[in-house]
């Protein structure tokens, strides 16, 4: 079959035959800002791959923050990494394999699979029996490389796929990944301060993408969540998906920056506010039983307070910023009670797999809240943007028809069938 110009969303050309042309969300250098408007539908090329490289059809996508940041063009423009004068979001996708380069081995046209997005050289010793998070080269798929899942095709490496669930829909699949992996790293990846059962680990943000995954996580690792929150509604959500307990941080005082050590008075203030969410946190784990992890990402607003609830000897670990990078918190309490404070950025193949495995056995739930049509996507991130978005993980359907389908063959049945 010759390849056709373009196909329209939704159609399914046959296996292995590749458009030259597709319909994207493209996001241009001149355009940054908000997602309604630095996102706009284009029509451009599908993408080349290299041989190490895959091209995958996309089913379904997820929202996560990456792609705000790059329509906000904020902390930086994803344009000015890649230096493409135009940039496709997308780091989460499930979809199938629908083209392999030329030294590829363990994927074959056809394949379903979900997408991470860790891309890396794949030849140095961190690839090679180090951390792969760790390679020089390292860069993070729809964000700091060109090409991402929001797109008909896109253009991934071949280590950046695993299978997809068989018993998860496109759109279910293809929404989890990124948040999933990332908190397994953030949990399981920095040893000697891994997870482990009866454990208390504080989750900021447990109705959100990242944190409706490490609570799920740490269930099942026998340990116990404290989610905090900001709505009621969003507490009682994450108790349905195992959190212990939640707090909500709407009761207390004590957000953003370290005030001076030096102004003793507003200081202490301070101070007796953070102890009284210290309390909270006691009235869930018992008095003087601090948590073993702080699963930290607002940044600035909630960094002092994580590093000092942390119990001595614990760790923050933390993988954002949300509401800035300029964090502060009193070093007295974290060098006396030897705490660790963390880095932590998405996550190895390995890591990927391991969490992809717990989904596949039915521990962790992608935990879908609701499904955007195509054209729908820069509305997806607007939600996110202003924190209005429902609990869980948001889902995008790109080249899957309806909902709920999960394989190739019921996507055909179905094109049939209407
Ligand atoms: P999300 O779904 O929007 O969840 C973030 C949560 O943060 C919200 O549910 C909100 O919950 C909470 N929040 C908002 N403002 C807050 C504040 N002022 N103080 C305390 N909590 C606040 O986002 P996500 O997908 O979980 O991602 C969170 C951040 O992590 C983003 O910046 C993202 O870019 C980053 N991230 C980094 C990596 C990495 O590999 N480095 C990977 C994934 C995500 P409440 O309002 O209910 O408290």
């Amino acid at each position: 079959m010759t390849a056709p110009e373009l196909c329209e969303l939704g159609h399914i050309p046959e296996l292995g035959v590749v458009p030259k042309k597709m319909h994207a969300w493209v996001i241009r250098k001149e355009r940054h800002g908000p997602p309604l408007e630095s996102y706009q539908r284009e029509i451009v090329d599908v993408p080349e791959i290299a041989p190490d490289e895959v091209l995958v059809m996309v089913m379904a996508a997820g929202v996560n923050y990456n792609g705000v940041w790059a329509g906000l063009g904020h902390p930086l423009s994803p344009i000015d990494v890649h230096k493409r004068v135009y940039h496709i979001a997308g780091s989460d996708a499930s979809g199938i394999v629908w083209k392999v380069g030329s030294a590829v081995k363990r994927w074959k046209v056809g394949d379903e699979v979900v997408v991470h997005c860790n891309h890396t050289c794949g030849q140095c010793h961190r690839c090679n029996g180090g951390d792969p998070m760790l390679c020089q080269e390292q860069k993070i798929w729809g964000y700091e490389t060109p090409d991402g899942a929001f797109a008909q095709f896109t253009r991934v490496q071949a280590q950046q796929l695993v299978v997809k669930p068989k018993h998860l829909s496109w759109e279910q699949a293809g929404c989890y990944m990124l948040v999933l992996a990332t908190a397994f790293r953030m949990l399981y990846g920095h040893p000697p301060h891994t997870l482990q059962p009866a454990m208390n680990v504080l989750v900021w943000g447990g109705s959100g993408g990242l944190g409706s995954m490490a609570i799920q996580l740490i269930k099942a690792a026998g340990s116990n969540a404290i989610a905090v929150v900001s709505t009621e509604e969003r507490g009682k959500w994450c108790m349905e998906i195992g959190a212990r307990a939640y707090i909500n941080r709407t009761k207390f005082n004590c957000w953003g920056q370290l005030p001076s050590t030096k102004d003793r008075v507003p200081y202490s203030a301070y101070l007796k506010e953070v102890q009284r969410f210290g309390k909270a946190i006691w009235e869930i784990t018992g008095k003087g039983i601090d948590p073993d992890i702080v699963f930290e990402h607002p940044g600035e607003q909630t960094f002092p307070v994580s590093a000092y609830v942390c119990r001595r000897g614990g760790m923050v670990v933390f993988c954002a910023g949300t509401t800035g990078f300029n964090l502060t918190f009193d070093a007295a309490y974290v060098w006396m009670r030897q705490k660790r404070l963390q880095g932590s950025h998405f996550a190895t193949l390995m890591q990927a797999d391991a969490a992809n495995h717990s989904v596949m056995d039915g521990r962790v739930l992608p935990c879908m809240s609701e499904v955007f049509e195509f054209d729908a996507i820069p509305k997806a991130h607007d939600l996110m943007w202003k924190n209005q978005h429902p609990s869980g993980n948001m889902a995008l359907l790109v080249n899957a028809p309806a909902t709920g389908l999960r394989n190739l063959e019921e996507t055909r049945q179905f094109a049939v069938a209407s």
